[in-house]
């Protein structure tokens, strides 16, 4: 059974996921967004141990609590990112242009391509590239939970913004239909910001991109 503990964290209030297989207490992280202590705490107050983190995208509150979390862990994490968003990542998410400076963090060994599978103990997760937001935004996808993981490709009656470096409208609103639309649409969606909603909701209700 899949174990998802939302936190909201940093000065954008993104949504932080801490997400366990409950039977082994294996646990990840989908976007360590801020405050790496206390994600690390939550995880020890359950028994969890955080083994990898997976990063949506790389701007910088998604990204702004992985040094901390990182060195909190030992072993060290595994840090998976796409490789179009490692560029972003180096340069710390953008995070300079929003006055904001992060702790270092060490750099991902696991580079996200589309089609794999990530494991969570019995759990898997299918990545699914959909570039719009960043070069490299991937969502996951847990068939077996019945729940994908969007980062800010898509919100609730909203959608990611695509004026910031590497945005691009148009691959939006296509990886949107190739890549959530097609999810069954009991899908729940847990989005970078605000709140959760389903792909049937958003197929019926999304005024930004419509269903075709
Ligand atoms: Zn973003
Ligand atoms: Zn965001």
């Amino acid at each position: 059974m899949l174990s998802i503990v939302p936190l909201i964290l940093g000065p954008a209030a993104t949504n932080a996921y801490l997400i366990a297989e409950a039977e082994s207490g294996e646990a990840a992280v989908i976007d360590p967004a801020w405050n790496g202590g206390l994600i690390l705490a939550e995880a020890k107050k359950r028994g969890w141990h955080v083994g990898q983190l997976w990063i949506t995208h790389a701007h910088f509150d998604h990204i702004g609590g992985a040094g901390d979390l990182a060195r909190g862990l030992d072993p060290s994490p595994i840090i998976a990112l796409h490789p179009s968003d490692r560029l972003l990542w180096d340069t710390q998410g953008g995070a300079a242009h929003f006055g904001y400076t992060l702790a270092p963090v060490p750099a991902p060994g696991l580079d996200l391509a589309h089609g794999m599978r990530l494991q969570l103990g019995g759990l898997q997760f299918e990545v699914r590239h959909a570039p719009g937001h960043t070069p490299g935004l991937c969502v996951f996808y847990c068939a077996q939970a019945e729940v994908c993981f969007s980062g800010d490709l898509i919100f609730q009656h909203s959608v990611g913004r695509t004026d910031l470096p590497g945005g691009d409208w148009e691959q939006l609103v296509e990886s949107i239909r190739k890549q959530i639309f097609t999810l069954p649409e009991e899908t729940t969606l847990l989005p970078g910001h605000g709140s959760e909603t389903s792909v049937g909701e958003e197929k019926r209700d999304n005024p930004f991109v419509r269903a075709c």
